[in-house]
């Protein structure tokens, strides 16, 4: 693919938060940014040259899309698969249609992922009540996830035992019939994952392995420091991404998550390392290399889209990224207030990101804070300090 240099315009699907940062990477590079998003308040419209305010398939924002821009990406994956196709008729996209379509269907992503050869958890694919009946006992404890349009532990429900499964079922086909997943609930020691970018001639670059730490289903916090996790197991889970995205003839940024399993009684003994899941764009466990490396992962898809090299990326800080739910609006009560950001900069190695949304609610994304450091022990010290200032419980 030719080069698209500074002054072409790159465009994004989606306009939340992902999408914004990006934009500010193509703009701190020199490129104009559209935003397709039906929002017309959305956090990257807001920030781009263009906002085409639009359904995802509308033919005329299509086509608006197509005609001022030079190359496509997404900052959502569930984004119609159908609108990357009919735009990669005529610009290229990174990521394509295809990828992106098994990265929104559970069970072609465990399939893809059986394919490559890496490990996933122990699983069945559910299409129908009638079939639930036949379901291997060894599944249970088990995790019932819809295929599609889950996020954030939405989608999913817990399941002891066979017999609770009709009822599980029963909950996830509330909003209409739905092919699910059972999965084996498996003892957890760590959760890591990782960024890589995939250039179109095939190169391949990535951060470092992250370790996340969920509560509720979310991100709650990202602990970036080298060599955080044993040498093997993060050559593990560098190997493995990048084996699921040349299996995907991947081009772009693409987030792999792992479970990193217990190894026998030992509490934090760590064991094998298991694949979850994907995400076709840029990840909220890789905000941290905005401030924490000398290339981040919104700059990554920049280049990636626009055909530009690919460099390793460094990590230069020790960094610990807490993520700024809407809960914290509400720590004094029913009535939306400001958290005491004046209090958390005072704190060194303290970067706020803020997405510029108007309304706070509960489990909602408002923003993220890196603290970077020397060391691991100074940020994770300082990140304790911020969180017990902003009423985020300490981990
Ligand atoms: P989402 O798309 O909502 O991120 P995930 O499948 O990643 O869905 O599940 C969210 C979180 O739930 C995971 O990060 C992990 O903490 C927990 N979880 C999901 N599946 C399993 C499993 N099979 N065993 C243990 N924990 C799980
Ligand atoms: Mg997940």
């Amino acid at each position: 693919m030719k080069t698209l240099l500074p002054g072409a315009t790159l465009g994004v699907l989606g306009g939340g938060q992902l999408g914004r940062m990006w934009s500010h990477a193509a703009q701190a590079l020199g490129y104009r940014t559209a935003v397709l998003d039906p929002d017309a308040h959305s956090p990257a419209g807001l920030v781009s040259h263009v906002h085409v305010a639009a359904d995802y398939l509308d033919p005329a924002a299509l086509q608006q899309m197509a005609a001022q821009c030079h190359a496509i990406t997404t900052e959502f994956e569930n984004v119609p698969a159908e609108a990357l196709h009919q735009l990669g008729l005529s610009l290229p996209c990174a990521p394509g249609a295809d990828p992106v379509a098994v990265a929104q269907d559970r069970a072609k992503e465990k399939a893809h992922f059986v394919a490559c050869g890496v490990p996933v958890a122990p699983h069945a694919v559910l299409h129908s009540e009638a079939g639930l009946v036949s379901v291997s006992p060894d599944l249970f404890p088990g995790i019932l996830k819809t295929t599609r349009l889950g996020y954030d532990g939405k989608g999913q429900v817990r399941v002891a035992s066979l017999a609770d499964l009709p009822a599980a079922w029963q909950q996830l086909q509330g909003a209409g019939p739905t092919v699910c997943i059972l999965e084996k609930r498996l003892p957890l020691a760590a959760e890591c994952s990782v960024v890589l970018a995939r250039g179109f001639d095939g190169q391949m670059v990535h951060l470092p392995v992250q370790v996340n730490l969920h509560r509720d289903g979310i991100l709650a916090v990202t602990e970036v420091f080298a060599h955080a996790l044993p040498a093997a197991t993060e050559h593990q889970a560098v190997q493995a991404a990048c084996d699921v995205a040349r299996g995907l003839n991947y081009v772009g940024v693409l987030c792999v998550e792992f479970f990193l399993l217990h190894d026998g009684p030992e509490r934090d003994a760590l064991g094998p390392l298991v694949v979850n899941e994907i995400a076709p764009r840029p990840h909220n466990s890789g905000h941290h290399s905005i401030d924490s490396c000398d290339v981040s992962q919104f700059e990554l898809q920049v280049r990636c889209m626009a055909g530009l090299p690919l460099v390793q990326p460094r990590l230069h800080s020790a960094s610990v990224m807490l993520n700024l739910l809407g809960d914290l609006w509400f720590a004094q009560g029913d009535e939306a207030m400001e958290p005491p950001w004046p209090q958390v900069l005072a704190l060194p190695g303290v970067h706020l990101h803020l997405y510029g949304k108007t309304q706070a609610r509960t489990g909602r994304k408002m923003g993220h804070l890196t603290i970077t450091a020397a060391t691991p022990e100074a940020a994770k010290q300082v990140a304790l300090q911020a969180a017990a200032i902003l009423g985020i419980a300490a981990w």
